[in-house]
């Protein structure tokens, strides 16, 4: 995400260090180069002129020219006039006085409104609230399935018309789905809509009707990231024919250049409310602008990172260990299976390690970092006795050959992994003695 316009600006800016003062030619030469990466990253014109405009004004003004460290102020203004390009402050939801709080979603075919679907539905439920989903896309053939599968996944009902009775009135379910859901109390409910594959009236039409019928909260513009500088032009079309309340970008994970997530508000005046960042249905984060600004100027996401470890981390088992480490209690290699499967379950690691502030420097490794590791890891272990797990010290040479035959590994492989998992005690052990806390010693790689 946004790692080709990170580099550059980051670059840009660290031009900048080392300059006791700045003269008004470092600052437009700073500026020139931010200007190109925006543009290069297919950033709106008109945002990337209003953007540089401020950034220039600014890092010209007091504030810089006061400043004990010039520079680096210069970076705070470009990540403040950043965040305010995305969108200022994280938006919300409005939620209904008197639910269920309607939501329409509408997009071209293809922007990823149905998979989008399921991972609001899911977010919401784990919010607790208790969403329907309503299937009025009748225009692809597929979607009403589509949509059927991915609320059983969320396990949140699908509204949907009776296949073959003839219901080919997208009107007509959106409104049925919106009095089943009331009826049957939910306090939410989505309304998939039918997208085309360009813009064009027909379907901007039918999504008026849809909106007029069941007179939404919110609409939610679903947008392909990956369609860069159209998605501005695209955004403004159905601003005009259907209008809407907020924005998704889907595809995030695709987008290596960052212009429709930079443009998009500042076209449209409305704000970016969700990001879809992949295919499986926890990839889908609420949009922080500020959090994204951080991630542009590879300062890191921290905050986003320790919330998606939150939701991966069985509280337990992390109290287990923690409990089991303050003890002085040997570390095993089931223990060390079971971080694994923890790191594991907190989705593609990839993106989380691209989280960290400063990865930039290690793109490299990260692009390399293979994710089947850590199921060779869980081979080699699953093929070792309870008692070599606990002990690793009596895995002799044949016992060595015949775990990396069960595992379908080689005696080269189970070496390191031991070489590793001996290091990791050290430090489990270090770590236990100091403060008793759980850690991920081991992360392959
Ligand atoms: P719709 O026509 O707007 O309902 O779009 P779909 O939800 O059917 O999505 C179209 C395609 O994009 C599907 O193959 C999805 O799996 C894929 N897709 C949707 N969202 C994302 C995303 O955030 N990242 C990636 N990589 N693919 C996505």
């Amino acid at each position: 995400m946004f790692n080709n316009l990170s580099d550059r600006i980051t670059a840009s800016l660290k031009g900048l260090r080392g300059h006791g003062r700045l003269t008004e030619a470092d600052v437009d030469k700073t500026i020139r180069e931010i200007r190109r990466a925006l543009l290069d990253a297919d950033v709106a014109v008109s945002v990337v002129r209003e953007f540089t405009g401020r950034v220039r004004e600014r890092a010209l003004g007091e504030e810089v020219s006061k400043a004990l460290n010039p520079a680096q102020q210069v970076v705070k203004i470009v990540n403040d006039e950043l965040v305010e390009v995305l969108g200022g402050a994280t938006g919300d939801l409005h939620w209904a006085k008197n639910p269920p709080t309607v939501i329409m979603l509408a997009g071209l075919q293809g922007a990823g409104k149905t998979t989008l679907a399921g991972k609001l539905a899911k977010w919401m439920k784990s919010e607790g609230h208790t969403p329907m989903l309503v299937a009025a896309d009748l225009q692809r053939p597929n979607a009403v399935t589509q949509l059927q599968v991915v609320g059983e996944r969320a396990g949140v009902p699908v509204f949907a018309p009776e296949p073959g009775n003839g219901v080919g009135d997208p009107v007509l379910v959106a409104m049925n789905g919106v009095s089943t859901a009331q009826f049957q109390q939910h306090d939410v409910v989505i309304v998939d809509t039918a997208g085309r594959l360009g813009i064009d009236e027909e379907m901007m039409e039918q999504a008026r009707n849809i909106r007029d019928a069941v007179n939404p909260d919110e609409t939610l513009f679903v947008v392909d990231a990956m369609i860069g500088q159209d998605a501005a032009r695209v955004a403004e079309a159905f601003r005009d024919g259907v209008g809407f309340t907020g924005v998704v970008l889907s595809k995030l994970d695709g987008d290596a250049r960052g212009g429709a997530a930079l443009s998009i508000t500042g076209v449209t005046q409305r704000p970016i409310l969700f990001a879809s960042t992949g295919e499986g249905p926890d990839d889908f984060e609420r949009f922080h602008p500020d959090r994204m600004a951080n991630r542009i100027l590879d300062m890191g996401d921290v905050l986003t990172l320790i919330e998606q470890a939150e939701k991966a981390f069985d509280q337990e088992e992390a109290e287990k260990a923690a409990a089991k480490l303050a003890s002085g209690e040997d570390f095993t290699l089931d223990d060390f299976l079971s971080q694994m499967q923890q790191l594991k379950n907190m989705g593609n690691i990839k993106k989380m390690l691209g989280m960290l502030p400063n990865m930039g420097q290690h793109r490299e490794a990260l692009e390399n970092f293979d994710e089947s590791e850590i199921g060779r890891v869980e081979a080699i272990i699953r093929s070792m006795t309870p008692q070599e797990r606990n002990d690793p010290k009596v895995i002799n040479g044949s016992r060595r050959t015949r775990i990396a035959k069960g595992s379908g590994t080689t005696v080269q492989q189970i070496n390191q992994l031991l070489e590793r998992f001996k290091q990791a005690q050290q430090m489990m052990k270090t770590m236990g003695k100091g403060m008793g806390g759980g850690g991920m010693p081991g992360m392959p790689g």
